[in-house]
């Protein structure tokens, strides 16, 4: 029974549903404990809901996982009126429908993909005030005549989710989103509270400018996510370390990023040849392949997608274990983007890259033969290094990013490949001179890896056709490995020393005399951190130590618990249609099988257990855990 059946309520009042039975407000903390099951709110969570609650608007900026949705749901539970949500994706509309019903909320979407007696309800329910947040597309509150229906409505409040799609720099742009200013025309006494996970300060300007917000207040949340932890690594072999990444990962929900849909179809293949359940996600597939992936994605656990990125905006799936990039993604804050994706739930996840040399020059050319303005480049190629100067950091990765948002975290985080595998940076000026020579003997214009089957002293048949194997620097580079001396001319180019030549397809050319000369005439030192040889790493499991596998925290009998509440949920969603994380989270199921409540009140105390889920699974679940 949903709280809004209680005769208290009124039947028809727009405050039904929040158990409000007269003026006045119900308190914020209350409606997150009895609605969503939650003890406490989280990070700035409190003071936007007082302050939207009270009237007022304003801008959010949170990161993914941060909890940006009771932001305004919230308020829209306890203000007067419908709470209407603009969220540009239509698919992911009806699973917080599904997901806001099931916790007793009265909840609807209107979208195209609604057949017109649907609608015609759904307005019904509107007028007679039975609904308490109604999401909407924006062409659809566009659409006309809509404006003018809403207006005729106890309105509780406008969200603008996604609020970056505003933003014409950004690759999410939605032109119609442009429009959703008139809201602050037509609705000037209606809060309205925009949201988006995009931090850079242009876009946050954009977005208040365009939305007219310029008088809302604006909440600023951490950037960072403690419970991922970073790891990268030098590229070597992308799908030898993929599959060594994740081999203690089978079952686990996961996200694998290549740049190219051919390279997408390829890791796809070779997951699934290794037994993993794998499916590929681009453009250029069918639009049935798609959906289909998504909707597995979604709907089951354990898959992993390989995709472009193309598969992004709006994967609300709480439990994705880990992203892995087998490419360079094209910025810093495509990479937080992306691997934003990977533990909304709060619990470990992996955010795991494979990164080299060659992706740079190939990323460069992509910069530079975009048919983008010049300036819009140079901002690219800005974005770009800022990635390779996160990708060659030596202190902590967590760092480093989070001061590119704006933001300084003193310590170092404890979670990042560099913290957790201290690797402390040894004397490479001789193995440095003898790299630098390569590349001037063989004229300044190849790549890393005909320069390090030069050092190596290899035979290649562009080495015989050049007649490289009578160089002075042939063969003169045997102390390191190929992935050391990998390693170490991408560090030199990160550093200056060497520039890459976009027109010559990525040939290396002397950086700056400043630079160079002073290694080169022994004036100079330099010390790098490289990796160790290849013949260690594969001791050592293939690099992967220091990371397991986030596993759960619980042990035996409470895993063996977890793992009968699961099939139990699975069951659930599977009868009634929805995505598992709608009915529990993880983090409560495994709440549940380490408490081991034996009595309603008891599991009414577990985070994420509200009042309507209480009532309509709580036998169950005690039932399942007696029988267990
Ligand atoms: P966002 O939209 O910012 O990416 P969500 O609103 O989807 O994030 O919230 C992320 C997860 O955190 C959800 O599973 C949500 O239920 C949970 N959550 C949000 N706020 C709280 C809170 N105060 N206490 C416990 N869990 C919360
Ligand atoms: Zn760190």
């Amino acid at each position: 029974m949903s709280p809004g059946s209680d005769p208290a309520a009124g039947a028809h009042g727009p405050l039904a549903g929040t158990g409000l039975d007269q003026p006045g407000r119900r308190d914020p903390a209350l409606v997150l404990q009895e609605v969503f099951g939650y003890g406490a709110f989280r990070g700035p969570q409190a003071e936007i809901v007082a302050h939207v609650v009270s009237g007022g608007s304003a801008l959010v900026l949170m990161p993914t996982g941060g909890g940006k949705s009771l932001c305004y749901q919230i308020p829209a539970l306890c203000r007067a009126g419908v709470g209407v949500v603009v969220s540009p994706l239509i698919a992911l509309m009806q699973d917080q429908v599904e997901g806001l019903r099931q916790a007793g909320v009265r909840a609807a979407a209107l979208n195209s993909s609604l057949e017109a007696g649907e609608a015609a309800g759904i307005w019904r329910a509107l007028e007679q005030g039975e609904l308490d947040l109604l999401y909407v597309s924006p062409e659809r509150l566009l659409s006309p005549g809509f404006l003018d229906r809403l207006a005729a409505l106890p309105l509780a409040l406008f969200a603008i989710d996604e609020a970056h799609c505003v933003s014409q720099w950004g690759h999410d742009f939605r032109p119609e989103y442009l429009q959703l200013a008139v809201l602050a025309e037509r609705f000037a006494a209606i809060p309205r509270v925009a949201l988006t996970a995009t931090a850079d300060p242009r876009t946050r300007e954009e977005i208040r400018e365009r939305l007219q917000l310029q008088q809302g207040r604006v909440f600023l949340a951490s950037f960072d996510r403690p419970n991922i932890r970073y790891l990268l690594r030098d590229k070597d072999e992308a799908r030898s370390q993929l599959l060594a990444f994740l081999a203690e990962r089978r079952g686990e929900a996961g996200i694998v990023y290549a740049r190219s849909r051919s390279r997408v179809d390829r890791f796809a293949a070779d997951l699934r040849a290794a037994g993993f359940d794998a499916v590929a996600y681009h453009a250029g597939l069918s639009s049935e392949a798609r959906s289909s992936a998504l909707n597995r994605f979604r709907r089951e656990s354990g898959v992993m997608v390989v995709a472009t990125i193309a598969f992004g905006m709006g994967i609300d799936k709480p439990d994705v274990r880990f992203v892995a990039h087998v490419d360079l993604p094209k910025s810093l804050e495509a990479y937080y983007q992306e691997t934003g994706r990977a533990g909304r739930d709060g619990l470990p996840a992996v955010a795991w890259m494979v990164h080299g040399a060659g992706d740079v020059p190939q990323l460069r050319r992509f910069i530079d033969d975009s048919d983008a303005p010049e300036a819009q480049k140079r901002v690219e190629h800005g974005k770009l290094d800022a990635l390779i100067a996160f990708s060659e950091a030596s202190d902590c990765r967590r760092q480093v990013l989070l001061r590119h948002f704006g933001e300084a975290l003193l310590e170092p985080c404890g979670n990042c490949d560099l913290c957790l595998e201290p690797n402390t940076s040894t004397d490479v000026t001789e193995a440095a001179r003898k790299a630098l020579s390569a590349v001037y003997r063989t004229g300044q214009r190849f790549g890393a890896a005909h320069l390090v089957d030069v050092l190596l002293g290899g035979d290649t048949a562009r080495i015989r056709e050049l007649g490289h194997g009578s160089l002075s620097v042939y063969g003169i580079g045997k102390e390191l490995d190929r992935g050391q001396w990998r390693s170490l001319i991408r560090q030199l180019l990160a550093k200056g020393y060497l520039l890459s030549d976009t027109e010559s397809r990525g040939g290396l050319r002397f950086g700056p005399d400043s630079l160079v000369k002073p290694l080169l005439k022994g004036e100079a030192s330099l010390a790098l951190r490289l990796p160790p040889p290849a013949k260690e790493r594969r001791q050592s499991g293939s690099g992967e130590r220091g990371a397991p596998a986030p596993s759960l925290e619980l042990a035996g009998e409470g895993r063996e618990r977890f793992e009968v509440l699961r099939s139990w949920r699975l069951e659930q969603a599977r009868t009634q249609g929805v995505p598992p994380y709608v009915v529990f989270h993880d983090r409560t199921l495994i709440e549940i099988a380490a408490r081991q409540p034996t009595t309603l009140p008891e599991l009414a105390a577990v985070t994420g257990v509200g009042q309507a889920k209480l009532d309509r699974y709580g036998e169950a679940v005690l039932a399942v855990l007696s029988s267990g």
